[in-house]
């Protein structure tokens, strides 16, 4: 089959796209306005993207602002994240019937649909590459993840603008999609156009690509891309240095500034919720009154409640300054032991959505600085 690996797309036909995914079978997500929030949700019409909307973020702070055009995908990332769809916050992983005392186990039946994902960010691609990692190459496959995400396609769109809290620059995950795309757009929007550069990563991307309308893509028109991608780098609100990070952290596991986080830490939890890499769960049991059908849950857990941490009945992590060292620590340096990349990427959700600003790129500096070490 004939495949296109590069167009430019009309803003007037990027509608044909979403038709071509739905018509294909796929379940179309992409961004949406709720509630004053960007989240995804089902989509099955351009209409449905926050058009001529932008984000302002900073720490503890989200707001949504009109702009004064009307581009598609001219904010960052909302509290939403693809997680949501690939490893929900509650997902069923058995259910236990009494049949005249025989207990039958039913896990339950890989969902009969396909996610189509338009519209995910550089960071956000590389956050999926890690929950792949943490899902299904560990050598531990896990169903749920792995039914979800089974004949995904993906859209991504390189940044135009930098969020406020975002550091995916240096975290060399954006703004720019790296990998893991089957298409990626770019949105070219000024007084003359309004159009989408586009690249296929995939075969399937490819012949997507190839039913769309357009004309091929120039060497102009892949400047614009490499203009527009590098202005979005050099305005990014926030920066981490990675350089020996973990080193650094082990180093400091005694750092006073530890205490400083915990005294405006709430243990809310806000953070690991809204962060597209964190992975921790819990189960639940339930039964029914009569003793006939029981039903085993997973659902979203977090290093920063008490009982997440507890053994033998009693937390190992009694305090927040425990816990927000576990969670700091994990993202930077033991992630690196565990799974060979550090665990963030850039995204700056648990910044925006931390209810006291709480900031990790402010925080591990401090904690790197030696003289924060107790004498
Ligand atoms: S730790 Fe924060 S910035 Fe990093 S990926 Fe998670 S939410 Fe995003
Ligand atoms: S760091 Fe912020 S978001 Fe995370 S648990 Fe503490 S108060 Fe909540």
């Amino acid at each position: 089959m004939t495949t296109s690996q590069t167009k430019v797309v009309e803003r007037v036909d990027l509608g044909i796209l979403i038709d071509l995914l739905a018509d294909s079978g796929y379940d179309v997500i992409g961004p949406t306005k709720q509630d004053q929030t960007i989240v995804y949700r089902p989509i099955s019409a351009i209409d449905d993207l926050p058009i001529g909307w932008t984000d302002v973020q900073d720490g503890g702070s989200y707001r949504l602002v009109r702009r004064d055009d009307s581009a598609l995908f001219g904010y960052v990332v909302g509290p939403h994240s693809w997680k949501s769809y690939l490893f929900p916050p509650r997902s069923v992983l058995l259910t236990i019937e009494n049949v005249d005392g025989e207990l039958i186990f039913t896990p339950p039946d890989a969902p009969d649909r396909r996610y189509a994902f338009i519209g995910i960010r550089a960071c956000e691609l590389a956050a999926i590459a890690i929950q792949d990692r943490v899902f299904l190459g560990s050598g531990q496959v896990d169903t749920t993840y792995a039914n979800n995400r089974a004949g995904l396609f993906t859209v991504g769109v390189n940044c135009a603008v930098a969020g406020g809290t975002c550091f995916c620059a240096s975290m060399k995950t954006g703004p720019r999609c790296l990998a893991g795309y089957d298409l990626v757009l770019t949105e070219v929007l000024d007084e003359s156009t309004h159009h989408f550069v586009f690249e296929a990563g995939s075969d399937a991307g490819g012949e997507v690509l190839h039913q769309l309308p357009g004309r091929d893509a120039t060497e102009a028109d892949f400047a614009r891309v490499a203009a527009i991608v590098d202005d979005t780098a050099a305005h990014m609100g926030r920066s981490m240095d990675t350089r020996r990070v973990r080193e650094d952290i082990y180093t400091n596991r005694d750092s006073a500034h530890w205490d400083r986080v915990a005294e405006r830490c709430l243990s809310c939890a806000n953070c690991t919720l809204v962060c597209p890499t964190c992975f921790c769960s819990t189960t639940e049991d339930t039964a029914s009154l009569d003793a006939a059908l029981g039903q085993r849950e997973r659902r979203w857990d977090s290093c920063f409640t008490l009982d997440f941490s507890g053994l033998h009945g009693h937390p190992v992590r009694e305090t927040p300054t425990a816990r927000y060292r576990q969670w700091l620590t994990h993202k930077l340096a033991t992630w690196q032991d565990q799974f060979d990349s550090i665990g963030c990427v850039g995204c700056g959700r648990c910044i925006t959505w931390c209810p006291v600003g709480i900031d990790i790129t402010h925080e591990v500096a401090a904690i790197r600085t030696r003289s924060e070490v107790p004498a």
